[in-house]
C-alpha cells in the first residue's frame, strides 16, 4: 500500500521535484516498506525519533530534519540528519555548525521562513533570512545554506492565501539566491508543498515536497 501510495506520487511530481518522505510517528516498519520501494530520503521532526530510526534503517537512508531544534537537541540531530530544514534562528545556525564542526561532519541546512498566517509557526521573516545570509553565512565553517523551507497558512479553503504564501517563500529564495547567496553553488533547494498543498507550492516553484501523511496515512500522536 505504502508502495503504490509512493508511485502514484512520484508519477505525477514534474521532474526536477525532490520528494522527502515525512516518516513523523510513523514505525521503522512503515520507513522500510518505502525503503523497498526505492524511497532513500525521508524526514522526522523529533531528535530521539531520528535517532531511534537511524539505528534500526538501512545506512544509505538520506535524513532531513524538519522540526523545530532546539538547541538541547543539536548534537544527535547533528549526528543522524544529513539535511536540517527548520534553521529558525542565528542562535540555531551557529549552535549546528559548532556542533558540525565537532563531530567533523558537514551539514546542509535550509533557511526555514515564517510567512503563514499562524502565530505559532517558527521561522525567519524574509528580511531576518537575508540578514542572517549576508552577516552570518561568511562564518560558516561546517554547514552549507543549500535552500530555504517554509509553510503555507493552515488554510485549506482559502487558495488565494496558500498562493500567496508560497510565492513569498519563492520569491526570498530567489532575493538569496541571486543577493547574498549568489556565490553559493549549491545554493538551489525551494522546499514547499506537503500533501494538502503540494500543487499549489509546485505551481509557485517549489523544487522539493515534503509529504507524510499521502505515503504513510494519518498519524496517530
Ligand atoms: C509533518 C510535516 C510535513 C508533512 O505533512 P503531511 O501533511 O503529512 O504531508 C511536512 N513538513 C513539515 C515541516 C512537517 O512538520
Amino acid at each position: 500500500m505504502i508502495a503504490d501510495r509512493l508511485k502514484s506520487i512520484r508519477d505525477t511530481l514534474p521532474s526536477g521535484v525532490e520528494l522527502v518522505a515525512v516518516s513523523k510517528f510513523h514505525p521503522a516498519e512503515a520507513v522500510k516498506e518505502a525503503y523497498d520501494a526505492g524511497q532513500r530520503v525521508f524526514g522526522e521532526s523529533r531528535a530521539a525519533e531520528l535517532t531511534e530510526k537511524t539505528s534500526q534503517l538501512p545506512a544509505d537512508i538520506v535524513w532531513h530534519f524538519i522540526g523545530h531544534l532546539q538547541t538541547n537537541k543539536v548534537r544527535p540531530v547533528v549526528a543522524a540528519a544529513s539535511v536540517i530544514q527548520s534553521i529558525d534562528s542565528e542562535r540555531l545556525l551557529l549552535a549546528v555548525d559548532r556542533e558540525a564542526e565537532k563531530q567533523g561532519r558537514r551539514v546542509d541546512v535550509l533557511l526555514q521562513l515564517h510567512v503563514a498566517a499562524e502565530e505559532t509557526k517558527f521561522g525567519l521573516t524574509p528580511d531576518e533570512a537575508c540578514d542572517l545570509a549576508e552577516r552570518v553565512v561568511p562564518q560558516l565553517k561546517a554547514v552549507t545554506v543549500t535552500g530555504v523551507m517554509g509553510m503555507a497558512s493552515n488554510t485549506p479553503d482559502d487558495r488565494e492565501r496558500i498562493t500567496a504564501d508560497f510565492r513569498a517563500i519563492r520569491a526570498t529564495f530567489d532575493r538569496l539566491a541571486a543577493g547574498a547567496l549568489s556565490g553559493e553553488p549549491r545554493f538551489t533547494v525551494c522546499s514547499m508543498g506537503m500533501s494538502d498543498d503540494r500543487d499549489i507550492a509546485i505551481a509557485c516553484g517549489s523544487n522539493m515536497v515534503r509529504i507524510g501523511t499521502d505515503i504513510f496515512g494519518m498519524r496517530e500522536y
